[in-house]
C-alpha cells in the first residue's frame, strides 16, 4: 500500500495491511494529539522523496516525521527494525479497528467501540518483551 504526508514531500510504500490498533499511551497522545491509529508494517517499509526526520523517543524506539509539514510518519522499534505507521497516511486502504493498547493510560474524555481486543501497558510489555 502507498501513503504520503500532508505536503507530499514524502511517500511511503509497505505491504498491504488490514488492521489498525489504537495506542492510548501518554507518549502517543502527546505526539499525535490523540490516540495513535497504528498499522503494524514490519521491516519492509520504503520512504521516497525527502528523508524523514527521526526523534529518538526512548531507548528502544524512534518516531519519524516530515521535516517540511510535520506529518507523523512512523514509530520504529530499533532492535527489530519494526515499523508502526499512522493509518491516516493510507487513505485508500480498507482498515478495520482490531486492538487497543495501553488502555490503562487512556483518559476518560473519550471512549471507542467495545469490540476490540484491549491490553494494558503491563500486558503489552509482557507480550512483546525481548525473550518472549
Ligand atoms: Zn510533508
Ligand atoms: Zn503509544
Amino acid at each position: 500500500m502507498k501513503g504520503r504526508c500532508l505536503c507530499g514531500a514524502i511517500e511511503v510504500t509497505t505491504p498491504d495491511q488490514k488492521e489498525v490498533g489504537l495506542c492510548h499511551c501518554s507518549m502517543c497522545r502527546r505526539w499525535t494529539g490523540g490516540p495513535m491509529h497504528a498499522v503494524h508494517c514490519g521491516s519492509d517499509v520504503q520512504f521516497q522523496g525527502k528523508t524523514p526526520t527521526a526523534y529518538r523517543s526512548s531507548d528502544w524506539a524512534e518516531r519519524g516525521f516530515c521535516p517540511d509539514c510535520g506529518t507523523h510518519l512512523f514509530y520504529r522499534l530499533l532492535p527489530a527494525n519494526d515499523y508502526v505507521l499512522p493509518a491516516g497516511l493510507f487513505q485508500d486502504q480498507a482498515f478495520s479497528l482490531a486492538t487497543e493498547i495501553f488502555v490503562d493510560e487512556k483518559p476518560s474524555y473519550y471512549a471507542l467501540s467495545d469490540s476490540t481486543h484491549k491490553m494494558t501497558g503491563q500486558q503489552v510489555f509482557e507480550q512483546y518483551a525481548p525473550g518472549n
